[in-house]
């Protein structure tokens, strides 16, 4: 059998942080069994699916490297969900209904004002043919609702959540289509996941209702059920679902200088036992997954969290991974260089202006003989060898100087900077010429 999961977002947004762990631990999980990573688009609802949101799905997995082995578009499906849709009302397993809105509102009401849960009555099953002669005479379209088994015992083992139990007669049929004759998301999703062969559902506890009618769907049309796995949501660091998370996406993790790399990293782990590493690498994380290491309390997402990961992933990053995003011109050895100083890749152009100048230096005057005898000692120093080392060595003997009253005035002098890479690396960048020049008083 081979293990296939699928992520099924709706294209009316794009996708978020929340989203985008969805999709990471069905691909992860995929990966390590060996199976299949599918992307399904949600897009029954035309008026609010988007074709660009689509395109920018697809993108945004690409850049995230969740590769998939195929996509579906439930709008390309009608035809099977209409066939499906036809066997279960011959079986008796959806009906018509034709109540409107504000009926269904009214019942909800003197439910709650009874003290009573907002359970659908079943007026609807009851109607006499004569009665739903007379609506459909009237011209009323129903809408359709799946007709639960209340004897049935609604169980499954969830993957994270263990053993699930619900009481069928304590939730209302639910409705599957509209008057109109549009799919609500609950039916195609069951019969997809049965078509496309899915074994593995994985997705956020805010589905876990939908899995015990959805279990009752795959039930009625005769096929086995996918294993479920319900994942804790995320939150923000501050504990709350933040609305911040819901605007975070691949377009601001770009825009920031986050790579996938990070994104990946952190959003494997985040929420379960294992700790947060970064892991450049997909193996790692992919021989990891474990469904029993996920916890059930909300993950938090922490954006400092985030940043902290993507330095030490830029840190192991290797120049032909970054080479086409580098300035033209620099190369391997710069980017050895600068690299452990970055928190993004971006930021290696700056270095790259320090090493190829001009530079804005400030000299203390103090400094004014040192920089002066340091220009003079470049002049002769062995440059193939390790200059640095050689000018630190030459001028401490000279001056008598040390520690940073030696380093300090050299690095001004010769970055324009306080901080920065090593100069061991970065000074045989500079070069002779430049190096002589930026020494030498004005
Ligand atoms: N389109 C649904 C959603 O975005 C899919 C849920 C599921 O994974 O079944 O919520």
């Amino acid at each position: 059998m081979t293990i296939r999961t699928r992520f099924a977002p709706s294209p009316t947004g794009m996708l978020h942080v929340g989203n985008i762990r969805t999709a990471l631990h069905n691909w992860l999980w995929a990966q390590a069994q060996g199976g299949e990573f599918w992307l399904r688009i949600d897009d029954t609802d035309a008026e609010r699916s988007e074709e660009r949101f689509v395109d920018a799905i697809r993108a945004d997995l690409a850049w995230l490297g969740l590769t998939i082995a195929g996509e579906e578009r439930q709008s390309a499906r009608f035809a099977l969900y209409e066939a499906r849709f036809a066997a279960l009302r011959d079986a008796g397993r959806v009906y018509p209904a034709y109540e409107t809105a504000q009926e269904l509102d009214l019942k909800r009401k003197i439910a709650a004002g009874r003290g009573l849960p907002p359970v659908y009555d079943r007026a609807a099953l009851a109607l006499s043919d004569a009665e739903r002669a007379s609506f459909e005479a009237a011209g009323v379209k129903p809408h359709w609702r799946f007709k639960l088994d209340h004897a049935a015992p609604i169980v499954w083992d969830d993957l994270i959540r263990g053993p699930q139990k619900f009481d069928a007669a304590t939730m209302s049929d639910p409705v599957i289509r509209r008057a109109d004759g549009s799919w609500l998301y609950m039916l195609p999703s069951a019969i997809d996941d049965a078509e496309m062969g899915i074994t593995h559902v994985v997705r956020g506890e805010d589905h876990v209702s939908n899995t015990a009618l959805q279990l009752q769907m795959f039930d009625a049309m005769g096929v086995a059920p996918p294993a479920f796995a319900h994942e804790a949501l995320l939150v923000g660091s501050e504990g709350k679902l933040s609305k911040r998370l819901g605007s975070l996406g691949v377009a601001h993790f770009r825009e920031v200088g986050i790579e996938p790399e990070a994104v990946r990293a952190l959003l494997a782990r985040i929420g379960t036992s294992l700790p947060v590493e970064p892991l450049v690498e997909t193996q790692a994380l992919v021989e990891s997954f474990d469904f029993a290491k996920f916890g059930r309390a909300p993950a938090r997402f922490d954006e400092a969290e985030l940043t902290g990961l993507n330095a030490k992933i830029v840190h192991q990053l290797d120049f032909e991974h970054v080479a086409d995003r580098l300035p033209a011109g620099m190369g391997a050895a710069e980017w050895s260089a600068v690299r452990p100083n970055l928190q993004t890749i971006a930021e290696a152009a700056d270095w790259w202006g320090v090493i190829e100048g001009p530079i804005v230096a400030e000299r203390d005057l103090a400094d004014a003989d040192f920089l002066a005898a340091a220009a003079r000692a470049a002049e002769s120093l062995d440059w193939a060898g390790d200059p640095w080392h050689a000018l630190t060595a030459a001028l401490k003997a000279e001056t008598g100087r040390s520690g940073k009253a030696l380093f300090l005035p050299l690095r001004r002098a010769l970055t324009g900077r306080e901080h920065g890479p090593d100069m061991k690396a970065l000074l045989p960048l500079i070069g002779r010429e430049r190096a002589i020049a930026r020494l030498s008083p004005e």
